[in-house]
């Protein structure tokens, strides 16, 4: 696809890369000062979190591990069913560690909040999770998100890490896919 069709795939912008930068670098600061002196570890979930993880890292005052874990979430397009598999799991244990969970978008909640009770059984000192976007208007189960980059409206978006069919990953802004392109 070159950046011509993309262009014409996508309604609306709603963070800029500028915004993103911003917003993780507020984030970094809060998430650094929560775990001075912990253990802290950030679990990334696959594919979509690889450039939230990556620029929040970097944002970061100090250095802090990452490991990274990826489901799948049965259900096909742009709907998830909270039916969860593990496709990859951490590399490492958790006991003890205070735990990150780095992800682009909290949607249903379906998939997070199984995530979340998944590594929680693994006795980690604690678990929290840290969002780049959340649609408050799509949530099925609640969860308690400590962090969240931006709240967006209820629509499919794509771009900085979010795929449709594997495209599109590589926008630098989260924006709007045109219905067109998956109707
Ligand atoms: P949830 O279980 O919260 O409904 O969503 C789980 C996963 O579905 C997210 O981590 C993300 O990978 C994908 N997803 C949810 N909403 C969107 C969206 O608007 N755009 C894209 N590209 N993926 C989404
Ligand atoms: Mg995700
Ligand atoms: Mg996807």
């Amino acid at each position: 696809m070159d950046a011509k069709d993309i262009e014409a795939d996508l309604i609306r912008v709603h963070c800029t890369e500028e915004q993103i930068q911003t917003r993780l670098g507020e984030l970094a600061v809060e998430v650094w000062d929560h775990y001075e002196g912990k253990d802290l570890l950030l679990v990334g979930v696959l594919k979509g979190a690889v450039m939230v993880m990556a620029d929040l890292m970097r944002h970061l005052p100090g250095s802090a591990p990452m490991d990274w874990m990826a489901v799948s979430s049965y259900g096909s397009g742009t709907k998830s069913s909270g039916v969860v598999r593990i496709l990859k799991d951490l590399d490492a244990d958790i006991t003890g560690k205070h735990v990150l969970i780095v992800e682009d978008i909290i949607d249903s909640g379906l998939t997070l909040s199984w995530i979340r009770a998944n590594l929680s059984s693994r006795n980690p000192a604690s678990v929290e999770i840290l969002t780049l976007l959340r649609k408050p208007d799509a949530a099925k189960v609640e969860i308690d998100t400590r962090w969240v980059g931006f709240d967006i409206p209820n629509e499919f978006v794509v771009g900085y890490g979010l795929d449709y069919d594997e495209g599109y990953r590589n926008l630098r802004d989260v924006a709007t896919l045109a219905p067109h392109v998956y109707s």
